[in-house]
């Protein structure tokens, strides 16, 4: 059975990953600081509880297993955080990722699936935004994600080290068995918001800016369901293993297609309209950092790794994301 190592397997995306990877077949282990993520998230897979910093620790799991791979989510991702505390997203996100690395091409295990995000760009200078885009970020989370990219190239050339980089867009909805889904202490994301004002967690959403250049004057995000994200990085890892891919690739990861905060609001109201709640929403200022349209082009990865996503619809992400939200609600 091939070992995978999942850094950060505790997490939102990280655990739907390793259900997905042990559902495949493979030997999982995750190795998480429990820092934002949750040991109850775990349910597949053998839990190593470490930090990344901590370079004899994962020189001892290193020399213990037979990874193949490597997928790494490990990694603070709240841009206001990083402009408030850059040194914490710096070292974590920089200097913690290179002891994962060194330590990679100490056991020669040479494949690598990395979280990258759309916050490389930056302000997009067009969009849907490809990869060819310049990526000049405006936070230093995007600045620390990039800094591992070009990591990346460089330890490629230099080491050998194949990695895939993906730029994750929104990542949003649930496992669609309902056994996982996005549990953040705070939560920051629309979606996760909006379900929280349905199910009575919150009082109310507020829309961030209503005065954006866009069809309502909310702003376009490209929602992408956890599942098709997951799904990605194990075409990316397949791809390695078999040498189809090598050096240091990224591929973007969006649906492609753009929705309003309004529209996210609208499609919510109607699904937990159902179940008979409502949504109590208000208007606030713009957030600052917020660029008016983020939406992917994600054909590389479509034509390069025969990549769909399956749960491409607005109201199924939010349909699943609405099924777990209730769960959390009823374990509460
Ligand atoms: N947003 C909002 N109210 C909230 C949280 C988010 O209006 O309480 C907006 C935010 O301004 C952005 C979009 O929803 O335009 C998606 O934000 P999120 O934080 O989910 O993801 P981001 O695009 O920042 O990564």
């Amino acid at each position: 059975m091939k070992e995978v190592l999942v850094v950060g397997g505790a997490g939102y995306i990280g655990s739907h990953m390793v259900k997905m990877l042990s559902k495949s077949g493979f030997d999982v282990t995750v190795f998480d600081n429990l820092s934002t993520g949750y040991k109850s998230l775990v349910k597949y897979g053998k839990l190593v509880v470490g930090d990344l910093a901590d370079r004899p620790l994962l020189e001892k799991l290193f020399s213990e297993h037979n990874f193949q791979s490597v997928i790494d989510f490990a990694a603070f991702s709240l841009v206001g955080e990083s402009v408030s505390e850059p040194a914490k997203y710096y070292r974590n996100n920089v200097a913690n990722t290179l002891n994962l690395l060194d330590v990679m091409v100490q056991y020669k295990v040479m494949h690598l699936v990395f979280s990258s995000t759309a916050a490389t760009y930056g302000n997009p200078v067009y969009t849907p935004i490809d990869e060819q885009h310049q990526q000049v970020p405006i936070n230093p989370y995007g600045a620390s994600k990039l800094m591992v990219e070009r990591l990346l190239q460089d330890y490629a050339k230099a080491y050998g080290l194949n990695s895939v980089a993906l730029r994750y867009f929104n990542a949003c909805g649930a496992d669609p068995e309902l056994e996982l889904g996005e549990m953040h202490d705070p939560e920051t994301h629309l979606i996760p918001l909006v379900l929280q004002a349905a199910s009575g967690r919150l009082s109310s959403i507020c829309i961030f800016g209503q005065d954006y250049p866009t069809q309502d004057g909310t702003c376009i995000r490209d929602y992408i369901h956890v599942q098709d994200l997951c799904s990605a990085h194990q075409l990316a890892m397949a791809a390695m293993l078999s040498s189809t891919l090598t050096g240091a690739e990224c591929f973007n990861l969006g649906n492609g297609a753009g929705f309003t905060v309004q529209q996210v609001i609208n499609v919510s109201k109607d699904i937990v309209g159902k179940d008979g709640y409502t949504i109590n929403v208000q208007q606030a200022d713009r957030r600052e950092g917020d660029p008016a349209e983020l939406v992917a082009n994600s054909r590389k990865i479509e034509e390069i790794l025969h990549w769909k996503p399956l749960y491409s619809d607005i109201e199924t992400i939010i349909q699943h994301a609405w099924e777990w939200e209730k769960r959390l609600v009823a374990l509460h």
